[in-house]
């Protein structure tokens, strides 16, 4: 599969800053079934982050813990399990009605996250710099003449470039880490 035929596949922002790219490897969220497109944002921003899709919620809180994971989830029967009220595993309860801008920007307050260069939004993969010549036969002709830096994911090979998207993620990434120096809280709209 590669982006082109992947509408929805968020594009990455290859003029973006990678900023404390190693201060974010503590940290690592899991993210429940309902949150597919938090997850790609988290992983815009650099956060290693598990999500799968469908998955039930003790398997999320196995691999919460196995990985030592942050759980990010919107039901709050969720974080009614032991494993949370004791302590035991970390979670972060996300306001339902937020609109996914918002729920990016509540994460990022809550969480203090720093941003890190971005990572596979498919499959949360570190992404590796690769030369024009390797990705000729998955990236179209028209981008592969004005695109300057193509990137590959070291596990599923999801080739990345600068898309149509990229200005929007741009400016969310550098409003969070803008969030970050000035150490404010975030401010969220709930969605009407
Ligand atoms: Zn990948």
């Amino acid at each position: 599969m590669n982006a082109e035929n992947d509408k929805d596949a968020l594009r990455l922002p290859c003029d973006a800053p990678a900023l404390d790219c190693d201060a974010n490897e503590a940290l690592r969220v899991a993210c429940d079934a309902m949150c597919g497109g938090l997850a790609r944002w988290l992983r815009v921003l650099g956060v290693n982050t598990a999500y799968v899709r469908d998955i039930e919620d003790s398997a999320l809180v196995r691999q919460a813990l196995a990985e030592r994971r942050v759980v990010l989830s919107s039901d709050r029967k969720l974080f009614e399990r032991r494993v949370f009220t004791t302590g035991e595993l970390a979670g972060l309860f996300i306001p339902v009605g937020l609109r996914l801008a918002d729920q990016v920007r509540f994460v990022a307050g809550r969480l203090k996250l720093p941003v890190g260069f971005p990572r596979c939004t498919l499959c949360n993969g570190e992404l590796e710099p690769v030369g024009r010549a390797a990705v000729a036969d998955v990236v179209p002709a028209r981008s592969l003449i004005w695109v300057r830096e193509f990137y590959r994911c070291r596990e599923c090979r999801q080739v990345y470039w600068e898309g149509t998207h990229w200005r929007r993620i741009g400016a969310l990434r550098a409003e969070i880490v803008d969030m970050r120096a000035a150490g404010s809280a975030p401010e969220t709209t709930p969605q009407k």
